[in-house]
């Protein structure tokens, strides 16, 4: 039975970079593992009608790191993909994030420029509000502009996508779709903003592919991990499941996703269409804008958030609260006694609200700082053994 130098459990961003990084840097065996039947974690897509279809939800790739952009550029080439939200609010269509345009849309026009007048007064132009800081100002139109905001785009999103109020998610987590004194329409201002010219999973299918690197799939860590021989785990699962919820379950939050092909209708004129106040879903997709195909047919994908349930649905989002973090540093500190064993990464082996990029940059940093100098003690240790049989030889 062969002997792997190293177990990675999980075959998205996290894993497949830090597989790459270890086959590649180090010259040393990884056996990736997935539950699911397909390599690249939720950023998977696969071809059909000519479009290539996110089954998670849109992935949409954006970074103002030059190292995570130069790194990925090794694997894929790149089409830039500016991504568009509208919302629907008071019956129109407006951009989200909530911006000056938006304001223009929906107000009378003298109460509108007094209103993006004040608020570039109060910020500076360019600037991105998180709505509980524009909440507590005590100007009064800023306070009923943020009332407004408040009640027609954030609570009921909110609601839907967490079950949860505004007030009692973590600051970061609210703060990621500001209000945005500006005209610029783009759901990101990221200075890298594409999508991966032959999709996400072309990308993985490059990282993965080295003579170091075997990848298993359909493979549950517990059932693979007994039988498997290797020396170190990286974990990109949940961190509470890897340690059977000893300390409790943490929560997280999941999707149904529902798709349809319209033929007979325009689809969606741009990429997604948040509903912030009507119905049980939150937004909705057209996976022809993100496949760079507006003329095709459009194939609409409508996300439901639900309770996650352990065997049931996907735990998509860990939930970061203040209420949480307790648990969550327990979790930390009993994976902080496994280090230089069992090392934990990723959006789940993390429990942080990862994007692409960050989750590229979380696992670039673990093996620079921790798995690298490990292996590089490794050999110095073997060396040392080494020389310690020759001089007793
Ligand atoms: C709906 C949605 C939309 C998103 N949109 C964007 C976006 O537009 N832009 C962006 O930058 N980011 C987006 N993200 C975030 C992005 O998906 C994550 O940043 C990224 O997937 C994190 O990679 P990861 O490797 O840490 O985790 P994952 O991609 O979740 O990979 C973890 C893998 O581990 C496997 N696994 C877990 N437990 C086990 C086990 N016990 N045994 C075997 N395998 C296991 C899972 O099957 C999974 O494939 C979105 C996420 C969601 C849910």
């Amino acid at each position: 039975m062969p002997r792997w130098d190293w177990l990675i459990v999980g075959a998205g961003f996290t894993g497949a970079v830090l597989a790459e990084r270890i086959a590649s840097q180090l010259d040393q065996s990884v056996l990736v593992i997935d539950r699911r039947g397909h390599i690249a974690g939720n950023a998977y897509d696969s071809p059909e009608n000519g479009l290539l279809v996110h089954r998670y939800g849109p992935h949409i790739f954006h970074t103002n790191s030059e190292r995570v952009w130069t790194y990925l550029s090794r694997f894929t080439t790149w089409r830039p993909y500016f991504h568009h939200v509208l919302g629907m609010v008071d019956g129109r269509h407006v951009p989200i994030p909530f911006n000056l345009n938006s304001i223009l849309a929906l107000f009378p026009p003298r109460m509108a420029d007094r209103l993006c007048e004040t608020l570039v007064d109060r910020f500076g132009f360019g600037q991105k509000v998180p709505i509980l800081k524009l909440r507590a100002e005590a100007d009064s139109e800023l306070r009923f502009l943020a009332d407004y905001v408040y009640a027609n785009v954030f609570e009921g999103y909110t609601l839907k996508q967490w079950g949860m109020r505004p007030e009692d998610l973590a600051p970061s987590v609210t703060a990621r779709v500001p209000v945005f004194v500006s005209r610029d329409d783009r759901y990101f201002q990221d200075r890298y903003q594409a999508m991966p010219r032959d999709g996400y999973t072309a990308l993985f299918k490059r990282l993965l592919d080295h003579p170091r690197i075997t990848v298993e799939l359909n493979t549950e860590y517990k059932d693979a991990a007994p039988a498997v021989r290797h020396d170190r785990t990286v974990f990109t699962g949940p961190i509470d499941e890897f340690f059977d919820f000893a300390e409790g379950p943490l929560p997280y939050r999941s999707i149904r996703f529902e798709r349809r092909r319209e033929a007979r209708t325009d689809g969606l004129p741009v990429g997604t269409v948040n509903y912030p106040n009507e119905f049980d879903f939150t937004r909705i997709s057209d996976q022809r804008h993100l496949s760079g195909r507006p003329d095709a047919e459009p194939l609409l994908i409508t996300e439901y958030p639900e309770p996650y349930t352990l065997g049931v649905n996907e735990p998509y989002y860990p939930i970061p609260s203040t209420a949480t973090a307790d648990l969550l540093n327990r979790y930390l500190t009993t994976a902080a006694t496994l280090e230089g064993r069992v090392f934990f990464a990723g959006r789940l082996g993390d429990y942080a609200y990862y994007n692409m990029d960050q989750a590229c940059a979380r696992a670039l940093a673990l093996f620079e700082k921790r798995i690298a100098p490990l292996a590089a003690g490794g050999l110095a240790a073997c060396q040392t053994e080494r020389n310690l049989i020759a001089f007793s030889g």
